[in-house]
């Protein structure tokens, strides 16, 4: 029998949706845990500078934004455990976690567990993952000085990677399988007026090479509009496809929109009582570190509120069958 620890609170996820949950929570006595997931901190831990996180005049690095997110969350009462949850069973009451090889039950819990970075799905591009390809200009760009690289996608991330990319590459192109790009206007200029940045409109990646060198030495693209295809030499290739929220543990258990994402109704609440969600695994809409931190906070009161009726209402009932 695993050993079982039974909380009243447990938060999945140290993002920003995560962490100010873990803040409320713990500043109203829940005691939470929070686990931190493969990726401590989340996807701003991979992004370069915040310019739009109100309370910085100047620009603040993702990395410290979330360092001192943790620390704030620490300071009040949060205990983190450094693992992924592995399974769950929400049908069970309190709900049942399973993370390395320890069974955890909580009356609440609060889903952050965001969303990861879309890829294309060539078998050469799983190969040569951190070999030339990668899905984070701001972790991978470093490797790529004075190369030529691509980028991939026609919406912010793919605009915010190219741009940063230029710090080091010698040329990016940015390759959209469409004409018109879907990133905001100030992205999109930022990118047309950097030099160093190219475009290529109406191609896809249908083929990276070299998978038997191990190394990225160009790219097959074909034409979206007559499919004719050809090989080109490049250095590296960025994905900027887009994400998807990490949801797959809770199929069949929370019911989940046709794009995966984590269904919620009147603030944070699941279709399951007592498990809110918060963040960019339940938002395709906004994605922002803003609005992932105000759902944080909107689901550690939910879950407070949740959590009181539950014990008043206990109490309630006990006393009026005295
Ligand atoms: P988007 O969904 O906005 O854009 C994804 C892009 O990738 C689209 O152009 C899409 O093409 C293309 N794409 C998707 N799948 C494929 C595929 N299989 N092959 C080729 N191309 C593909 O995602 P983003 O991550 O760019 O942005 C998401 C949200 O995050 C937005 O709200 C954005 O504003 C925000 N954001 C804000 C930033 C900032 O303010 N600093 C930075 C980054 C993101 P198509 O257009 O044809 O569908």
């Amino acid at each position: 029998m695993p050993t079982t620890e039974s909380r009243q609170l447990i938060v999945l996820g140290s993002g920003a949706a995560g962490l100010t949950a873990a803040i409320y929570a713990a500043r109203a006595n829940l005691q939470p845990l929070v686990f931190e997931g493969v990726q401590p901190g989340g996807q701003l831990t991979i992004t370069s500078e915040v310019e739009n996180f109100p309370g910085f005049r100047e620009a603040v690095l993702g990395p410290v934004l979330m360092t001192e997110m943790r620390a704030q969350a620490e300071r009040f009462g949060t205990e983190f455990v450094q693992a992924q949850v592995d399974s769950v069973n929400l049908n069970a009451r309190p709900f049942e976690l399973h993370a390395d090889g320890k069974r955890y039950l909580t009356e609440a819990l609060i889903v952050a567990t965001g969303a990861s970075a879309k890829l294309l799905g060539l078998p050469s591009e799983a190969k040569l993952m951190g070999h030339g390809v990668s899905a984070c200009a701001t972790c991978d760009g470093f490797f790529f000085r004075g190369k030529r690289v691509m980028v991939v996608g026609g919406g912010d991330t793919a605009m915010e990677e190219a741009t940063f990319l230029t710090k080091f590459a010698a040329h990016v192109t940015i390759v959209h399988r469409r004409e018109e790009f879907r990133a905001s206007k100030i992205m999109q200029e930022r990118a047309r007026a950097n030099a160093k940045i190219s475009f290529l409109y109406n191609r896809e990646i249908v083929d990276i090479h070299d998978a038997a060198k191990g190394t990225v030495t160009g790219v097959r693209l074909r034409d979206t509009n007559g499919g004719a295809e050809e090989d080109v030499e490049i250095d590296g290739v960025f994905m900027g496809i887009g994400h998807q929220p990490n949801s797959a543990l809770f199929q069949g258990q929370l019911e989940l929109h046709p794009n995966g994402y984590i269904k919620t109704h009147e603030g944070t609440k699941t279709s399951v009582e007592g498990i809110f969600a918060a963040g960019d695994v339940q938002d395709f809409v906004y994605r922002q570190a803003i609005t992932a931190a105000g759902s944080g906070c909107m689901a550690a009161i939910d879950a407070e509120r949740w959590l009181e009726a539950r014990t008043h209402g206990a109490a309630h009932r006990k006393v009026t069958s005295a």
